[in-house]
């Protein structure tokens, strides 16, 4: 398999990790952050200007991509990285988390969950087998098992089913892998019970994938109560592997699952607020449309290389307040900007022993931020 993780630095009084991840497109230092590419598009920006971000790996969805163009007309035009003109790894989702977000139009057995489009209202059956037939002919560097997602809360026996089920549909995926150049990696579940995580994760690590997922977070539950379930997971996944915190999550977020001993995110926190105006910086989200900014000559963050931050506070406000299609493109690629450098220097701070004391830094200037 072209696929190797190597662990090249722990940080001092953390779980921080830095490594690489080796794909057939290149290498992901980590930790790392995947904008998502939902459409094979990251929403507003060319790929060129996504590539300028400093992203090194990029994130797509099965399901919607099954649904339109469909994965027969990508691969026939040379697989997802062609398609969209990007060249760097990409990760495809499962499926898995539309069962939770489109619960309404899901019926799951144990054969495969069955959908109904959001599109034409079609139906389209996601069994491990077909999310893993859809994710080779999408051609991404990694594809995610079809996992059983749920909402929180539950009951006891209702996540422990979907714990079980997403278990037998990992061996299933892993069974129906046909491709040499797409690494799987399976995901975690158990929602907040540390004993049902703690046996997936020990059920999944003896299947010896190529990396580990922590789903089912981020759907609802206190910041804390997400910290608890790492505190418990990632102890339980094998060192040797890449673990990715599925769809989160801010920069508080992100920095605190580095250091419980996370090495990949993604989520559309910065792309989708940035939609809406808000602009994350080292002194705290600034949300444009306040009328403080209209006359405020200041760029979003002095220093700040993305396409943004060459205008002022006052212009992009005006481009918010006005309805132009220029304000979300140009915090869009702020907020990428900013999540991406926010890792590079997470990076750094590991490799140079200085993890914690970057995280108390970085916690205190967004601490002290004045709502604006
Ligand atoms: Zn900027």
């Amino acid at each position: 398999m072209p696929f190797s993780f190597d662990l090249q630095h722990l940080a001092p009084g953390s779980a921080a990790r830095r490594g690489t991840f080796h794909t057939p497109h290149g290498p992901v230092e980590t930790p790392a952050f995947m904008p998502v590419g939902t459409q094979a598009t990251i929403k507003g920006l060319t790929i060129d200007q996504v590539r300028s971000t400093g992203a090194q790996m990029i994130l797509g969805n099965t399901y919607h991509l099954a649904l339109r163009p469909g994965e027969e007309i990508v691969r026939d035009l040379g697989g997802l990285h062609r398609f969209m003109g990007w060249d760097g790894p990409i990760l495809t989702d499962s499926g898995g988390f539309q069962l939770y977000s489109l619960a309404q139009n899901t019926k799951i057995t144990e054969q495969a969950a069955v959908f109904r489009s959001h599109i034409d209202g079609s139906l389209l059956e996601l069994s491990p087998e077909r999310s893993i037939a859809i994710q080779e002919a999408l051609g991404s560097d990694v594809a995610m098992v079809l996992d059983h997602v749920i909402a929180l809360p539950a009951a006891d026996e209702a996540i422990q089913d979907a714990c079980q089920r997403t278990i037998r549909w990992a061996s299933r995926c892993r069974a129906a892998a046909k491709s040499q150049n797409q690494a799987q990696f399976a995901i975690v579940q158990g929602g907040l019970n540390p004993e049902l995580r703690v046996w997936c994760a020990a059920q999944l690590a003896a299947l010896d994938f190529p990396g580990y997922a922590v789903g089912g977070l981020s759907v609802g539950e206190a910041p804390d109560e997400m910290y608890r379930v790492l505190d418990v997971v990632c102890p339980a996944l094998p060192t040797n592997k890449p673990r990715y915190l599925m769809g989160v999550g801010t920069p508080q977020d992100l920095l605190e699952a580095i250091h419980r001993g996370i090495d990949l995110f993604d989520c559309v926190i910065p792309t989708r607020n940035g939609r809406n105006a808000l602009a994350f910086t080292d002194s705290g989200p600034l949300r444009l449309r306040n009328a403080v900014h209209a006359k405020d000559d200041r760029p979003l963050e002095a220093g700040c290389p993305c396409l943004a931050c060459r205008d002022s506070r006052a212009y992009l406000r005006h481009l918010f307040l006005a309805d132009e299609m220029l304000g979300p493109i140009l915090l869009t690629h702020h907020n990428l900007t900013y999540y991406q450098r926010l890792l590079a220097a997470a990076r750094q701070a590991i490799a140079a022993d200085a993890f914690t004391s970057f995280t108390a830094a970085k916690r205190a200037a967004w601490r002290s931020q004045v709502v604006a």
